[in-house]
């Protein structure tokens, strides 16, 4: 099943997918070989097995499972009736012993939902019966996407172009990308050109990172931007790569998107046949002396960038860079302790430039059309445009590009409005971190920085809308239970805080002396963002929505 797959540790994940895609689960037996292929301990081969949400390791008198469907029942999804649905199938394929069902969180199809994956399958909105039927169809491979096939999307990479002929330098960029005020697009909002030229002022070898693991929940917007249109992205991407000076590529794409994976396989195949005709067109670019252009520095590796395509396995945490780079690595997702940052030691110790995707999708666009003219977009004093992933109480959930400093209420308008027969009561701004904001807010724009005064913060740019049908406290509670789920257990104060903070919750009055000190301790002794983070939405109930949890 590892046919052509190197026995190299950093494709342990690899491995352990190609074993579990071949065999339906992971036992004992499959776990000692591959340590031995691998010439690793079996500690550390069981450890990434056990750790990853999306590997089975089976008791040693346990059959594989023939295919797993899984039921998301995080937020969006549960407000659409996920808990029916994976009922009614449990219920449906129960005499089929084959068959497993397991309720998951976000899969990032919040706009189709509930949305179920069978196999390989996305299947969005999802009912019990069909899901019955595709499993007993069999046919639970990737499910094709809107940009399949090359005519669907056509695309002149015309930038990098530009880059590689020597039109456009590489100083030139970065001031276009400062004009812009392009930010970090995943959450963290740092000025793109900022770690660009943080890390192209780091010694060599460098490497990039794009960061397709969005799993926030109610964040479906890479995965929207890839299905629809990835070539900008990976046209930013090599900009990128031309500008910092990065010698390998990694693009790391979470499980739960396995149709995004299979496009990126084809379009990165086409993308070394772009690059050969690169290489012929503009060798100066690519490193080969020219006498009209002496010592200039080669944008490109000689033989092009080498791009790595790497499958994530179920665990929210991996969206965290640092987490993400353990991972590249073949290990166990734990974020690590900083400094130092990844932008001086990433990926094997190299610096790294680590992207989420969405914001190597718009270089192109600042580039074409120039970085003032794209920050020009913004309104209320905000730069640029934003795709915001709209769920819940909406009537058209759904991916919207507004300009960034639009409010919750445009952008629930350009959602089509609230759903019939709904009023909207509250929203998250920001996924399950991001705290929950009462509808007398609506009209803040929505954007980094600007809902710091009330507590919130925009992240990933996810609103998850909540109407007079539903309660704050089952949301906070869902989003609990999200991060005690997603936890990586590293440090106590996450670990054993959200377990805490779960039981607490759970009560009709909430204990806000308990929780006031427990709240503390995540905040200032979390290692990472999740811990940190977690006690936003309960805060947020605390703040707005006191009625609810008080005598
Ligand atoms: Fe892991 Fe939570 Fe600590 Fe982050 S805060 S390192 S997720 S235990």
């Amino acid at each position: 099943l590892c046919d052509g797959l190197a026995p190299r540790r950093d494709l342990l994940i690899e491995h352990l997918h190609r074993l579990q895609d071949g065999l339906g689960g992971l036992t004992r037996d499959v776990l000692a070989a591959l340590a031995e292929r691998l010439r690793l301990s079996q500690a550390e081969v069981y450890e990434v097995a056990t750790f990853y949400h999306h590997f089975r390791v089976l008791p040693d008198d346990h059959a594989a499972p023939r295919v797993t469907v899984r039921v998301c029942t995080s937020l969006p999804c549960a407000l659409a009736g996920a808990e029916a649905v994976l009922a009614r199938v449990r219920a449906a394929v129960a005499d089929d012993p084959a068959v497993a069902v397991e309720a998951v969180p976000c899969i990032g199809q919040c706009h189709q939902a509930p949305a179920a994956w069978a196999g390989q399958r996305q299947v969005a909105p999802a009912d019990a019966s069909m899901l019955a039927a595709i499993v007993a169809s069999g046919e639970t491979g990737p499910r094709p996407l809107p940009a399949s096939g090359a005519p669907a999307q056509p695309h002149d990479y015309a930038q990098l172009e530009r880059l590689l002929r020597g039109e456009l330098r590489p100083v030139d960029v970065l001031r276009e990308l400062e004009a812009s005020g392009l930010r970090g697009l995943g959450g963290a909002g740092f000025p793109a050109w900022r770690k660009w030229a943080t890390v192209a002022g780091q010694p060599g070898p460098r490497d990039g990172v794009v960061n397709v693991d969005e799993g926030e929940v109610g964040t479906f917007k890479d995965w929207h931007t890839l299905a629809h249109a990835p070539r900008p992205a990976l046209e930013g991407m090599l900009i990128a790569a031309a500008v910092v000076g990065l010698e390998r590529l990694w693009i790391y794409v979470r499980d739960e998107y396995p149709d995004v994976r299979a496009l990126l396989h084809e379009e990165l195949q086409a993308l070394q046949a772009r690059l050969q005709a690169w290489r012929q067109r503009y060798p100066v670019a690519f490193g080969v002396p020219h006498p009209d252009t002496p010592g200039q520095r080669p944008l490109l590796p000689a033989a092009g960038p080498e791009i790595l395509l790497r499958r994530g396995a179920g665990a929210y945490v991996c969206g965290e860079e640092s987490a993400l780079i353990e991972s590249l690595e073949g290990r166990r997702g734990l974020p690590r302790l900083r400094p130092p940052i990844t932008a001086v030691r990433g990926v094997f110790g190299r610096p790294t430039l680590a992207h989420n995707v969405e914001t190597l999708w718009w270089v192109p666009t600042v580039l074409r059309d120039g970085g003032a003219a794209w920050a020009a977009a913004g309104v209320r004093g905000r730069v640029g445009w934003r795709r915001y992933s709209v769920s819940g109480r909406v009537r058209r959930p759904g991916c919207y590009l507004l300009p960034a400093g639009s409010t919750a209420r445009e952008v629930i308008d350009a959602a089509g409005g609230m759903a019939e027969g709904h009023r909207l009561y509250a929203f998250l701004p920001g996924g399950a971190s991001g705290g929950i904001l009462p509808a007398a807010l609506a009209d803040l724009p929505l954007d980094f920085d600007t809902l710091a005064d009330h507590g919130a913060f925009v992240g990933s740019m996810a609103l998850i809308v909540l109407s007079e049908a539903d309660r704050a406290r089952d949301a906070a509670l869902a989003m609990m239970r999200f991060f005690a789920h997603e936890s990586c257990g590293q440090c106590t104060p996450c670990r054993a805080g959200t377990t805490q903070a779960l039981a607490l919750l759970q009560a009709p009055v909430w204990d806000q002396t308990r929780w006031a000190a427990l709240s503390q301790v995540m905040r200032d002794a979390s290692i990472c963002g999740l811990g940190q983070a977690a006690p936003n939405p309960v805060d947020s109930v605390l703040r707005y929505f006191a009625h609810e949890v008080t005598p």
